[in-house]
């Protein structure tokens, strides 16, 4: 699928409702055309030596997007999937993200060809090393700040970032301001406190505030299709809010207990197990009642309140997209709608909280920790979230009253707030 020319698609729709919103037509289509093409494409061949000694080489990528509002920013991920096409249409959402929570930032997105659940730890050390060192010259505190992303984290960007300062020379003065080269750092080298839960957070503070003013009332269920970083984060969560989690899956398969699942021990069991299947009914998970196995599919189609695909791209398609009877669906994974889906579940009536909206709690976290580094300041995850809520009340705001002063659904009054603040940029 080509997901680049989809999300095109997805933006070309905003673009006639923006002529409408605009007195200036022709900086509308300069704009359009800009973000019709990533500013740099960095492709990079990471040789890697396999446990039989045989030489490989592994495709990478560093796609930077547009810096209209500031340095480029985006994660890196390491998967199977990774490819030009996918890349490319994910830094093309970190600036659409980026500019409508209004973060000084633009967009990027970084990945590595692999299967890291293949690799040992030194090996995947090793292949973040390589892939700094052939990125060095393209980022930067001012340039390009790269951060976690699918089957990423602390870790790896302590790796990263370690070897940038390597690279950087000893000799360095502000080393401090060098640090912000990566986010998602462990806490102990530069890292912020609450950037892991940050993606997790921020969906709920975007669906707590959408709710109300949507008049839904509590408990709402849930069903988490994805239990990563994100899914999980945002689980625990939900769960303190007094929502109801009735179903949780993973790549493997899913449970779900009309009663309500604990997400602590539904991690746990994951942790023993290695997956989410099987759970149902394994020590104290089996306290929930009226439990079952569930695959994701049936997740998907499952009547609640809320839908959360955290996972995948496109996972909601032509193909289920009919079957889909949630009433919203919050998009914590990036891009996990198709358009041809997002028209059918449109037209239906369900509402859809967009991927840039729902999951920017970790870009924005993210911007916080490079301001963290650059002052030499060390900030509590009170803080932290304090300001997080700020970013996203405002965004939030700002989308709700496009939504509904023009009629307007929430992806498309996203897309125009994005647009509207880079069109401030293109004089
Ligand atoms: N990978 C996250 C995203 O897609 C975070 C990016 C960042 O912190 O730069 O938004």
């Amino acid at each position: 699928m080509q997901t680049f020319n989809n999300t095109l698609k997805k933006l070309a729709k905003v673009k006639n409702l923006n002529y409408k919103l605009t007195s200036n037509e022709k900086d509308l289509d300069s704009l359009f055309k800009i973000l019709s093409k990533p500013q740099r494409i960095i492709k990079v061949s990471l040789p890697f030596k396999k446990k039989d000694g045989k030489l490989q080489l592994i495709e990478g990528y560093r796609i930077q997007h547009n810096n209209f509002l500031g340095p480029y920013k985006g994660g890196i991920r390491f998967s199977k999937e990774v490819d030009e096409d996918e890349i490319n249409t994910l830094s093309l959402l970190m600036t659409l993200k980026c500019s409508l929570v209004g973060l000084p930032l633009g967009g990027a997105k970084g990945g590595i060809k692999i299967d890291p659940k293949k690799l040992s730890s030194l090996e995947l050390e090793l292949l973040s090393r390589e892939y700094v060192r052939k990125i060095y010259d393209f980022i930067g505190p001012d340039k390009d700040i790269p951060a976690p992303d699918i089957n990423t984290n602390s870790q790896i960007m302590d790796w990263m970032i370690d070897e940038y300062l390597k690279l950087s020379g000893k000799n360095t003065k502000n080393k401090s301001h060098l640090l912000a080269t990566f986010t998602g750092k462990s806490i102990n080298r530069g890292g912020i406190e609450g950037r892991e839960e940050a993606t997790g957070k921020g969906g709920e503070i975007v669906l707590e505030l959408l709710i109300k003013r949507l008049n839904f009332k509590k408990p709402l269920t849930v069903a988490i299709q994805g239990f990563g970083n994100v899914g999980y984060n945002l689980a625990k969560f939900l769960a303190i809010k007094n929502y109801k989690i009735i179903a949780i899956s993973d790549s493997k398969g899913g449970i779900y207990s009309k009663d309500g699942l604990n997400p602590e021990l539904v991690m746990e069991c994951k942790k023993e197990r290695g997956m989410i299947s099987g759970c149902y009914c394994r020590g104290s998970v089996c306290d929930f009642k009226k439990g079952k196995e569930i695959t994701n599919e049936e997740l998907l189609r499952l009547n609640v309140d809320v839908l959360i695909p955290s996972a995948l791209e496109n996972v909601i398609n032509l193909h289920n997209a009919n079957k889909i009877r949630a009433k919203i669906i919050l998009e914590m994974a990036n891009n996990p709608i198709t358009d041809e889906a997002d028209e059918i579940i449109n037209k239906r009536g369900g509402i859809i909280v967009p991927d840039i909206l729902a999951n920017s709690g970790g870009v924005i976290v993210s911007y916080l920790e490079m301001i963290q580094n650059i002052n030499k300041e060390k900030w509590k995850k009170e803080k932290v979230f304090d300001r997080l809520f700020d970013y996203l009340n405002e965004a939030v705001d700002e989308v709700w009253q496009i939504h509904e002063r023009y009629n307007i659904n929430f992806r498309n009054s996203s897309l125009i707030v994005a647009i509207k603040n880079l069109l401030t940029k293109i004089r």
